[in-house]
């Protein structure tokens, strides 16, 4: 639910500073190691756009597949668990390039 409410905050303040009534579109970007159930938001996310500049949003996803990159060797691979170690060379130190996202891509508003 605190991630439905982050996200009508970002999306009241965009509005507004827009000086708009409303949010026609929203653009979401998710990270597949950002903790996110996408069943659950989607659950919660009627009741907590209710009454919000995001009542009427069309609400579009966009999945950002985790990468790391080892500190070994260099390899860059797709992450599917946090544990995952290095294709490569099986080290388990990596940086993690991308997949922590949880952000607001683009809002459309009138
Ligand atoms: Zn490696």
């Amino acid at each position: 639910m605190s991630v439905a409410l982050g996200i009508v905050k970002i999306a009241e303040n965009e509005t507004a500073k827009a000086k708009a009534n409303r949010v026609d579109l929203i653009e979401l970007e998710i990270g597949t190691l950002a903790g996110i159930e996408l069943d659950s938001l989607d659950f919660i996310w009627p009741l907590a756009v209710k009454d919000t500049v995001l009542e009427k949003a069309t609400k579009k996803i966009i999945i950002i597949p985790a990468k790391g990159k080892c500190l070994d060797c260099d390899s860059i691979f797709e992450i599917q668990h946090l544990y995952d170690c290095c294709p490569s060379c099986n080290s388990f130190i990596k940086g993690i390039i991308q997949g922590k996202e949880l952000k607001v891509k683009a809002l459309e508003v009138s």
